[in-house]
């Protein structure tokens, strides 16, 4: 039997359910997971991501089979439709869509009213008795097809859609505002526009063949898998390239029939606060596009009810047949056909961080999912929305008073923005690359925009709803954005916007509140997200805040379900302060050159590393002593019981001399030395390579004075803050071990003091002595590492480096070039290579714990903080991630997420409820009779 590659749905009946994504992609698979639930979903079929699969691998060739099954799906269509897909008397149209696994919004292409040329139009006129209908259906297939298939689009930034130039030119001659006053024969003269204009600039003929029309626009669709804007939005959310799409194709219902027809798009909930509400836009007399596009403003769903009531009524039955099946807010665009419904997609919407939160915690209290599947709903680095900075209220009452309010828009896109205006998406990329922050101002942002809306600090668009391009972009990304901002008046050309009677230029500051629609002019002071006001600053009252409340219930749940310990690297009190207000269990890594680098003990630390003789080095090492104690005692006295890891002396001795000559010159000065010898040591201390040099444990084995000041400090500290009723636990930390013998000879040092110094202050402290594990040796031989150390940290930073092979003070230079040329997909230092510098992360524990079963191993780099890595961490049993201080809360949500998707994949249950259980079982019994 040949393989199947069409799988279609119509009546009520389809071969494909919302599991098969994989197979139908989005778009496919919930066309047929409705079709199921017996909603009203027009005719269609799927033809699978298998075949957009072969058809690269195939260059640009399609299966055999295809062509057969396309057409037999085609004619069930017909059959249902009662109409023929090219026929000159009762013509069938189609739109075809494209629909990955997961949902790229507007990235790939769509052509709607496909099959008209100027035969069936004719027929369509006769048909519907509305001549300008059939002719803007046509005039919009021309221009859809012309762009998508024939090539047809703007050449460069600033130029305009050159169809929209010939509409606007149109508009002009005959003196019309709107669109919707465009007449038949308006837009049946810019078809013939269109099509000369098509001709003009890609030499080509447009296809009158309804069936070349359809090839050309799957070729298309699939061809659009690899369009710059899908290939950038892939790589910013990691859906892999081997996915493919597949392209729907499905029969056509008219928004644009007349004023009892009408397109929208819903969600079943509030994608920006998530509050339980029918939320939507909706537009008479239009097709889909015209909504997503922003092009024109639409009115809020509220108003169908009085338009169409018993539509309105289907609709909010729909809403909650597909909230309570799915679990999940949906996505939703519907058409109404000469006031007839019809479902045309959902999906799993995207939604803000605030949202995400409220929706995830209102479920569980709705018995629709558990806390588990709560907590599988967030993304850990949505939290972050919800700690960014908002607007300082007073302030912002002083810029309206002072009539900075330049107007107000929609709230797309929560939080606080400001910076400077600038006109296009590569603009903004090349402001931000050189150091600036910026507004992107778009009259509407389109796809190719994706990049340049992801370095904006936030994004403000003059149409559009709330379900336009930039609003549903923004959303996704986390982005600030107001959009439909009608007052905005916007020049490309001149880079220019006037409002309410202002200029603004480019380079001129602005602000943007996404949380209430507000524009101000100029800059705007910020104050902290309400849960660090009330965990931090504590001038909220945590039950005054819905959104710390939801914080917090989603972090108890976190807690019951998570495996790995979260700590905080942290160098100072304050910084300890903030990691325990997010949950951090103890310090996993205070790095202690921090603490050098303070003004008076910068002296200090110079004085020891131009010191000739021990004896010299020793007499600066105890100026450092009181002020180092003085440290850990503070970070011990906040940390209390907690254990907290003090890493020994790491970064190589130049870092702390100073390299410009005037800074030489004072220094020499103070310490009564000459300007040559501090040169000359200066010199003497330079390395090819610093990062593979005299560093680490290298230091304090050479100097090992240093190491036992570090030791004193630290067990003074101890023993001072334990004497007033703290269990203090110090761990010990020796850096960039690559042999055991390294090990050994610091932890001798480590420990005679600790023993001296507990005996000296009369109390015991326990403490551990361990290791980082950040080059490969260290790794390979941690079975005996693990005879000496009392636990390992990996330190992924060098880590990566030293596996690699590739300095982590250079790569950013070339590694822009591997992602773009796909030979690295993403930066190693960001998230962990699993395959290799995982392996040795493996390897490590593996042997570690072979010599020491209960060695407890953790990390410190900065993968610590990155949610793909915990999972990693999680799966290869590390008791415990290190991350800075405000990632400490993200960090507890990804551990109970690593925890419960490896159940998860043990044991899977459905993401929707089964579709009529019984209905499904039939067949089976069929066959057992
Ligand atoms: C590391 O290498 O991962 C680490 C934590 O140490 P540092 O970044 O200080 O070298
Ligand atoms: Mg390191």
């Amino acid at each position: 039997m040949s393989k199947k590659y069409v799988y279609f749905f119509g009546c009520g009946k389809a071969e494909g359910t919302a599991e098969m994504k994989g197979l139908l992609g989005g778009k496919g698979a919930n066309l047929a997971e409705m079709t199921n639930l017996k909603l009203p979903v027009p005719p269609g079929f799927t033809i699978s991501t298998e075949v957009c699969t072969y058809y690269y691998a195939k260059r640009k060739k399609y299966p055999p089979e295809l062509k057969r099954q396309v057409l037999e799906a085609l004619k069930k269509v017909e059959r249902i439709m009662g109409a023929k897909f090219g026929d000159e008397e009762n013509p069938l149209l189609v739109s075809v869509r494209s629909g990955a696994r997961a949902s790229m919004p507007g990235m790939m292409d769509t052509i709607l009213n496909l099959g008209l040329n100027e035969k069936t139009v004719d027929a369509l006129i006769r048909q519907t008795g509305n001549a300008r209908f059939a002719w803007d259906s046509y005039r919009r297939f021309v221009q859809m097809y012309g762009d998508v298939v024939m090539g047809l689009r703007p050449e460069s930034k600033d130029e305009h859609d050159p169809f929209e130039v010939i509409i606007a030119r149109k508009k002009a001659a005959y003196g019309i505002e709107h669109d919707l006053q465009l007449t038949a024969e308006h837009l049946q003269s810019l078809v013939g526009e269109f099509k000369s204009e098509i001709k003009k600039r890609t030499s080509k003929n447009f296809p009158d063949d309804p069936m070349e029309q359809l090839w050309g626009a799957i070729g298309a669709v699939f061809g659009s898998w690899n369009n710059p804007r899908a290939a950038a939005y892939r790589k910013l959310y990691d859906i892999p390239e081997s996915w493919g799409t597949a392209v729907n194709v499905q029969a056509m219902v008219f928004g644009n029939l007349g004023d009892d027809s009408a397109t929208g798009v819903a969600f079943t909930r509030d994608p920006a606060t998530g509050e339980n509400r029918f939320y939507g836009e909706f537009l008479v007399n239009a097709q889909g596009e015209d909504v997503v596009a922003g092009i024109r403003t639409p009115l809020p769903i509220e108003q169908l009810q009085e338009k169409m009531p018993e539509v309105y009524a289907q609709l909010l039955k729909i809403r909650s047949i597909l909230d309570r099946h799915y679990r999940d807010m949906q996505d939703i665009e519907f058409t109404i056909q000469k006031g007839k419904l019809f479902m045309l997609q959902t999906r799993v919407a995207k939604r803000t961080g605030f949202a995400a939160f409220r929706i995830a915690i209102d479920m569980v209290e709705e018995g629709l999912i558990s806390p588990k599947e709560a907590l599988l709903r967030i993304e850990p680095e949505q939290l972050n929305q919800l700690l960014r900075p908002i607007f300082d209220t007073e302030e912002k009452k002083k810029a309206v008073s002072n009539g900075r309010l330049l107007a107000k828009g929609l709230n797309a896109g929560p939080g606080a923005a400001s910076g400077k205006v600038v006109f296009n998406a590569e603009d903004a990329e090349e402001w931000v690359a050189r150091g600036e922050k910026v507004i992107l101002v778009r009259i509407e942002t389109s796809p190719e925009d994706i990049r340049g809306m992801n370095a904006a600090e936030g994004i403000l668009t003059a149409r559009g709803g709330m379900t336009s391009h930039a609003a549903l972009v923004a959303r996704q990304m986390g982005k600030i954005c107001v959009a439909g901002c009608t007052a905005l008046d916007i020049d490309y050309r001149s880079r220019l916007m006037h409002v309410n009677g202002k200029a603004i230029r480019e380079g001129d500051f602005l602000s943007i509140d996404g949380t209430t629609g507000e524009v101000l002019e100029g800059r705007v002071n910020t104050i902290p997200s309400e849960i660090l006001q009330v965990l931090l600053d504590r001038t909220l009252a945590p039950e005054r805040s819905r959104i710390y409340q939801q914080y917090e219930q989603m972090m108890s749940w976190a807690d019951k379900y998570r495996r790995l310990g979260v700590r905080a690297n942290a160098d100072q009190p304050d910084q300890g302060q903030v990691a325990i207000a997010f949950g951090a269990e103890g310090i996993g890594l205070c790095r202690t050159e921090h603490m050098f680098f303070g003004r008076e003990r910068i002296q200090a630390v110079r004085e020891m590393i131009l010191a000739d003789t021990e004896s010299d080095r020793r007499k600066a090492l105890a100026k450092l002593l009181p002020m180092q104690r003085e440290d850990f005692k503070g970070i011990f006295r906040v940390m209390g019981d907690r254990p907290v890891t003090i890493r020994t002396l790491d970064p190589p001795l130049h870092e702390f001399l100073p390299h410009e000559e005037r800074e030489q010159a004072e220094l020499a000065q103070t310490m009564g030395v000459s300007l040559e010898k501090v040169k000359q040591r200066v010199e003497s201390l330079k390395e090819f390579n610093p990062m593979l040099g005299h560093r680490g444990c290298r230091l304090g084995i050479v100097f090992p004075e240093i190491t036992e000041m570090q030791a004193r400090a630290i067990f003074e500290a101890a023993c001072e803050v334990k004497k007033e009723g703290i269990d203090v636990h110090p761990e010990v930390m020796i850096p960039l071990v690559g042999h055991v013998n390294e090990l050994k000879q610091q932890e001798k040092i480590v420990r005679r003091v600790a023993e001296e110094t507990m005996k000296e202050q009369g109390v015991e402290v326990r403490y551990l002595v361990g290791t980082m594990i950040e080059v490969p040796r260290a790794a390979i031989t941690a079975d005996e590492i693990a005879t000496v150390a009392e636990f390992f940290s990996f330190g992924t930073n060098d880590l990566t480096q030293t596996t690699y092979g590739l300095s982590r003070d250079d790569a950013g230079r070339f590694l822009a070039y591997y992602y773009d040329h796909a030979i690295l997909d993403k930066d190693p230092f960001q998230a962990i290579d699993r395959n290799g510098v995982g392996q040795l992360m493996k390897i490590g524990t593996e042997k570690g714990r072979s010599v020491k079963p209960r060695l407890k191993v953790g990390i410190c780099g900065e993968h610590g903080g990155d949610p793909s890595s915990i999972e990693f961490c999680h799966s290869i049993g590390l008791d415990y991630v290190s991350c800075s201080p405000y990632r400490v809360a993200i960090a507890r949500l990804a551990a109970a997420r690593a925890a419960l998707r490896e159940s998860h994949r043990a044991r899977p249950s459905a993401a929707v409820r089964p579709v009529k259980k019984a209905r499904r079982r039939r067949p089976a019994k069929r066959r057992r009779r």
